[in-house]
Parts: C-alpha cells; structure tokens; sequence
C-alpha cells in the first residue's frame, strides 16, 4: 500500500483541528509543509494521478462547501430518492485500474477533511428535508475512498459510525475492500450502518486491484466481521468482461457461499464496469494498455458500460447464481 506520506499539507484553516493533531501524530517521521488554501495543491492541472499513486502525499484541509452531494447517476441508488454521499476523505490507498477518482480529480493525494463534525451536521439537517420521508436517507460515505483501508492511521470510521448509530432515519453504507477488522472489535455495530464489501475473483484482483487484500482475506474479514454482528452487504462491483466472466463470477459467488452463511447477509448488489464518459477519456490516456479498455464498450446517456445485450446476460447470469442463495429480494442489479 502506498501510504507512507513523507510529506503532509497542512492548510491554515486546518491547524488547530483535534483530528489533525491525532493524524500528525500517527506520522511523526512526514515533513510538514503550510498552505493557504488546499485546493491551490490539489486541483492544479496537469498532475500525473498515476505518478503520484506510487508515493502518495497527505493533505489535511477544511471542507468549506459541498459537505453533502446527491447521489450520481452511475452509482446504485437501491431505488432511493433519499440517495446522497459525502466526502470526509478524498482519493484511496488502494490503486484498482477501473478507479473513477483517477477521472473526476487532478491529484491522487490523500485529503483529508478535518471539519468531520461540519460533513455530519449536513446530514443531520438533511435528514428531515428528504424527499422520501418514508425511507431513510441513504448515505455513502465511502465512495471517494477506502476508509476502513486507511483507519488505522487516519481515523475518521468510527465517529462516523457512533454518529450514525444514533442517529433517526439514517442508512449509512461504507463501502471497503479493506481486510483490516481488528478494530472492529472495539467498536459497537448499529442497525443503521451496513458494511459494504466489494469482492472480485482472484484474477480480476491480481491484475487491476493494486494493493487491495487477496479475495480469502477479505472474505476472512467479512466473517470477522458478521460474528462481530455487523450488516454485510456484498458488492461485485465492477464486473470486468473476458472472455470467461461467468465462469470467474460464478465460481466466485460459489466460493463466497461456501465461506460465508448466506443467512447472515444483508443483500448484494452488482454491476458491470461503467464510468462516466469524461472520466473514461482520462482513465485511457493515464492507462493505454489497461485490461479495462479490452472490454467492449459502448456509450449510453454519457456513460461508457458494456453493450445492453451484454448487460442483459450479465444480469440474468449473476442473479441466477445469487438465487441459489439468496432471496429475489436481496440481490439488487444496477441498471441504468
Ligand atoms: S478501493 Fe475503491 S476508491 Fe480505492 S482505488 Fe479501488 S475503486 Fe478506487
């Protein structure tokens, strides 16, 4: 994992903030460099993303707007109107060549947000203004990044789970690919916080999921974690083509079921490879020789994803698979 930070950006603003002092701590060795404002370091334009992936910096900064963002369309919404997202923690430690984030920004540098108190404020005042009032508002939290990956070092996991513990009318779903769980242990799971893990075959993983933990060891955590009576929700997200996907995915699904008791899963979701156009013209040229431009793909509604045939068969394989397991109810397909 590239997660050494030699160096940290320390923005005025963030300075006097209890995370920041704890998270320089955690790195006492990092050279410590001020800045005005974080986005003059962050959103420069022409930063080789790839680059920087292999000796990642660390910035620390106050999030000043946008603490809250409506869901996107490529994302899966499970049907909500009540879907949003946030950022506490942009950017991942992990380096999968399928990435958005290497689309949507600049830099690959961690930044960390040191204002968490203000990110859960706007979702506390969201809360009682969702469209749906009937369901609760459902809150990714871990969409620009890994953050049970980093946790043991940048820990923003758990407020954010005692935070949603208690909170009314709130779903709050991290998703990880993370087998770090230890530190689960000290911490008390809610009804409301659904741990999301997103799995792929071994293969998919050694090729294109840089630095993530081999598929045993996050299916390892994933029992770890259900004893320790946490909401598991599963993710095969994105499903990569070649030419022998079913048999990989099949046998996959096969293998987590073997390990896992099907009983004790929330539900499962799963999806082609898909990216929003703009983002994939970048994510070509930083990887011209990347598996993920040998799959077909076409562009629909600004979204380059495989074919619909091709989608079609995708869904009915995977949730015919899952059906052996699991109710109809509990295996959601992203469509667009
Ligand atoms: S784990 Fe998720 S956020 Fe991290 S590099 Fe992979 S796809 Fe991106």
């Amino acid at each position: 994992m590239a997660s050494n930070f030699g160096h940290i950006y320390l923005e005025e603003a963030a300075a006097d903030y209890p995370l920041t002092a704890e998270i320089c701590a955690n790195f006492p060795a990092a050279q410590r460099i001020n800045i005005r404002n974080y986005r003059h370091f962050f959103n420069r334009p022409n930063q080789d993303y790839n680059l920087q992936k292999g000796g990642l910096k660390l910035i620390l900064a106050v999030k000043r707007d946008d603490l809250l963002y409506r869901g996107s369309p490529e994302c899966q919404d499970f049907n909500s109107a009540n879907f949003y997202y946030n950022t506490p923690l942009v950017n991942c430690v992990y380096d999968c060549e399928y990435c958005y984030l290497q689309g949507k920004y600049q830099s690959a540098n961690l930044l960390v947000f040191v204002n968490q108190d203000d990110l859960m404020a706007a979702v506390t005042g969201q809360i009682p203004r969702r469209p749906e009032a009937e369901r609760p508002l459902l809150l990714a939290l871990s969409y620009d990044t890994d953050l049970l990956a980093i946790d043991n070092r940048i820990p923003i996991f758990k407020p954010w789970v005692e935070f949603a513990r208690t909170a009314e009318n709130l779903l709050v779903e991290i998703r990880t690919k993370s087998a770090a769980v230890a530190g689960l242990k000290s911490i008390a799971s809610g009804k409301n916080i659904l741990l999301s893990w997103t799995v792929s075959p071994q293969r998919i993983i050694d090729l294109i999921e840089h630095f993530t933990p081999a598929l045993d060891r996050r299916i390892q955590a994933i029992g770890v974690a259900i004893e320790q009576g946490w909401q598991v929700r599963l993710s095969i997200d994105p499903v990569i083509h070649s030419e022998d996907w079913p048999q990989l995915y099949l046998a996959m699904i096969e293998r987590l079921f073997t390990r896992l008791p099907a009983s004790a899963i929330h539900d499962i979701q799963f999806g082609p490879f898909r990216i929003n156009e703009n983002y994939y013209r970048r994510l070509r040229r930083a990887r011209p020789r990347s598996l993920i431009l040998m799959q077909p793909l076409v562009v629909q509604d600004g979204i380059v994803s495989w074919p619909p045939a091709q989608q079609t068969e995708l869904r009915k394989r995977i949730s015919d698979q899952l059906s052996r397991y699991l109710p109809d109810e509990k295996i959601h397909p992203w469509q667009i």
